[in-house]
């Protein structure tokens, strides 16, 4: 069996991990491990920046893969960034193994605003869902609706869906039936 295993880094609350392993299973023709939590990923953080670099956390997901494993999510709750942005909501190596994402910028709190689970639990998992597309090939995409569109801010996040667009299911179909003749 192949898993797509999710690795907290941090503590993250059970809600969010289990929704988030519900909806990947019905996506993703893999099974879906959650792992034993690792500790905040402070190796990552830039004191000028005060925020955390996603593509050094990115080489610390590599080594918690094992040989089911089909790629690797982890999970934070830090303000992540790559040097070329101000922020990003995660990083995935494009056709590679490992993904991040951050709880940080998805909550409603970020923005002045109301706690929300339901919605910082649907943004998870559109953002996780985005991150994994690029781990199996799929480079951005221009239909706003479709999880492959790039969110600039939360608002882009919001309006596009928790699915692919028929184009971007297609491709992604093919690379399930490529990394199963790996
Ligand atoms: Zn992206
Ligand atoms: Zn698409």
């Amino acid at each position: 069996m192949k898993y797509i295993d999710i690795l907290p880094m941090g503590s993250i609350k059970p809600d969010i991990l289990d929704i988030l392993s519900q909806h990947l299973a019905k996506l993703f023709p893999y099974g879906i491990r959650t792992l034993k939590p690792l500790k905040e990923p402070i190796y990552a953080f830039n004191f000028i920046r005060n925020q955390y670099f996603s593509s050094k956390i990115l080489s610390e997901i590599v080594n918690h893969a094992s040989s089911e494993t089909v790629k690797i999510l982890g999970v934070v709750d830090v303000d992540l960034y790559i040097p070329i942005f101000c922020f990003v909501f995660g990083e995935a190596q494009l056709r590679g193994k490992a993904a991040v994402i951050s709880l940080h910028r998805l909550r409603p709190e970020f923005y002045g605003l109301e706690p929300n689970r339901e919605l910082l639990r649907e943004r998870v998992i559109k953002e996780s869902i985005h991150e994994l597309g690029h781990n199996f090939g799929l480079t951005h995409c221009l239909d706003e609706n479709c999880v492959m569109y790039f969110s600039h801010s939360i608002w882009h996040t919001d309006a596009k869906k928790s699915c692919f667009c028929e184009e971007c299911h297609r491709i992604i179909n093919h690379r399930f039936v490529l990394q199963e003749e790996a």
